[in-house]
């Protein structure tokens, strides 16, 4: 019997939730393992229909071959290594003042579903927002109100499945209503492929906001700051990753204290060294959210972080339908919004951007040495990176054993003990010395 369960899920599954909403006799359950999400499947149940393998972007994923169908290619657009298929590339936010102070950068992703709600573009959006009844964990919702997407604003550093909340909207197939869904790259790319698969969900979603993503971070990076706030005898009433100004702050609030920690901070300390990385996210190029019809970011640029403290976003639009509603925002004065140019894109994400195209490449073939599983790219040669100077190579070997070391470290009892008694001061040390190993100066396929 063959099925997504009997894959090395740990190098292969982003946790995505594709194979659960395409099976079709439900014998596949997205539960959390090892703190991620991970598909469980009842071998009882399964009639080895091989659907959830074809459909798992985590196995195989082909951006260039799926942008081609799903952003409708033609003269206006743009290819670039980096960015793949794109129309323009803006810096924007939202001019409602709240929703850009409280959003994690300009409120775009959140102030777009909002104007696509109210002008009847769509009758609901799927959002991710923290679960009020399990305060540490998220809920995919099927948003049909201002109040409920206003709620999920703001990133969440920690698993979701947001594909998951589809399940839901497959049941009502009869309907005809119009969604609108927000998601990480790689939860764009299991959308794309449902998509493919099914006519219903190509024709009823028809909008994707895309969050740019360095990586996702595992449940026990929270419990381990958690920990070490000392708040684990507190029962936790609410988590918010970011908002409070732009970079924003994590606030924690539980029964009798509450605090804040700002984004820089923890970041730097906890996460940004891939301790609680899923290995899956290690191998992934995706930062840009290519497969969405409009990609969003931080505004990391030095002449935007001199003067914010409210919030920028960039945004790059990849559809027609995606320029046509940044338009009539524009022209409804709900954002403000300016084209930037393509090098400006790269240059807020220089640093992620050398640890993912750059370097992506080295850590797949390190996992080859092994013999481990690994997806497969078949828009992505590693020819490129044979003409490597010697220097270049060793220098990207080690920059990619220590991003596996630091995730495998993360992944134990005994690495999780460490990094709680570990001073923030060394951490950081940890996360600028994965930096300067990580990443690679990137060239085009
Ligand atoms: C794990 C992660 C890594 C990121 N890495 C980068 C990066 O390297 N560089 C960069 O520039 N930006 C990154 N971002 C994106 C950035 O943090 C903002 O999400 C983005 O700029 C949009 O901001 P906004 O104010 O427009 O969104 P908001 O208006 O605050 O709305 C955010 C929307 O995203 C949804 N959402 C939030 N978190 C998740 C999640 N984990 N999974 C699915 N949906 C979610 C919410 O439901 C909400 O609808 C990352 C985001 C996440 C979640
Ligand atoms: S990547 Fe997605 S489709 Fe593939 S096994 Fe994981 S959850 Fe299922
Ligand atoms: S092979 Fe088919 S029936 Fe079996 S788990 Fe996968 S999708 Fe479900
Ligand atoms: S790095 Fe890639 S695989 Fe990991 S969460 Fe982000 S988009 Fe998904």
């Amino acid at each position: 019997m063959k099925h997504v369960g009997k894959l090395k899920l740990n190098y292969i599954c982003t946790g995505c939730g594709s194979c659960e909403v395409i099976c079709p006799v439900n014998a596949i359950k997205l539960g959390l393992d090892f703190d991620f999400y991970t598909p469980k499947v009842d071998n009882e149940l399964c009639v080895s229909c091989n659907k959830c393998l074809n459909i798992c972007p985590g196995l195989e994923i082909n951006n260039k071959k799926l942008s081609q169908k799903f952003l409708a290619i033609n003269v206006q657009h743009k290819s670039d290594y980096i960015l793949g298929n794109y129309i323009s590339n803006y810096i924007g936010y939202s001019n409602n003042s709240s929703l850009r102070f409280n959003a994690a950068s300009g409120g775009i992703a959140s102030h777009l579903l909002l104007f696509l709600l109210k002008n009847n573009y769509i009758d609901a959006a799927i959002v991710t927002k923290m679960d009020e009844k399990n305060p540490l964990m998220t809920k995919s919702i099927i948003a049909h109100s201002r109040e409920e997407i206003i709620n999920a604003k703001t990133s969440k550093y920690c698993p979701t499945s947001p594909i998951t909340a589809l399940k839901k909207v497959k049941a009502q197939k009869k309907n005809n209503k119009k969604y609108a869904f927000v998601g990480l790259p790689c939860q764009i790319q299991g959308l794309r492929k449902l998509q493919e698969n099914d006519e219903w969900f190509k024709n009823n979603i028809i909008f994707t906001i895309g969050l740019l993503c360095s990586h996702s971070v595992k449940y026990s990076g929270t419990r381990v700051i958690l920990d070490r706030l000392d708040f684990r005898k507190n029962k936790v009433r609410q988590i918010q990753y970011r908002g409070q100004g732009w970079p924003g702050q994590l606030n924690i609030e539980a029964e009798k204290t509450k605090t804040s920690i700002p984004l820089d901070e923890y970041w730097e300390s906890y996460f940004a060294s891939y301790f609680f990385t899923p290995y899956r996210c290690i191998t992934c190029h995706d930062l840009m959210a290519e497969l969405a019809d409009i990609s969003l970011g931080d505004a990391w640029l030095n002449e935007i972080i001199e003067k914010d403290d409210k919030g920028s976003s960039i945004m790059i639009s990849r559809t027609e339908f995606a320029e046509k509603i940044i338009k009539e925002m524009k022209n409804k004065n709900s954002i403000t919004a300016y084209k930037i140019n393509t090098e400006k894109i790269k240059e807020s994400q220089k640093e992620i951007i050398m640890r993912r195209k750059g370097a992506f490449k080295y850590r797949i073939e390190l996992l080859d040495f092994f013999n481990k599983p690994r997806p497969k790219y078949e828009d992505h040669s590693l020819e490129e990176i044979k003409n490597d100077s010697t220097k270049i190579k060793l220098k990207s070997y080690f920059g990619s054993f220590l991003i596996y070391l630091s995730a495998f470290l993360g992944s134990t009892l005994l690495g999780e003990l460490l990094i709680k008694k570990t001073s923030t001061r060394l951490l950081k040390k940890w996360s600028f010395f994965i930096y300067k190993f990580g990443g690679r100066k990137y060239h085009s396929d």
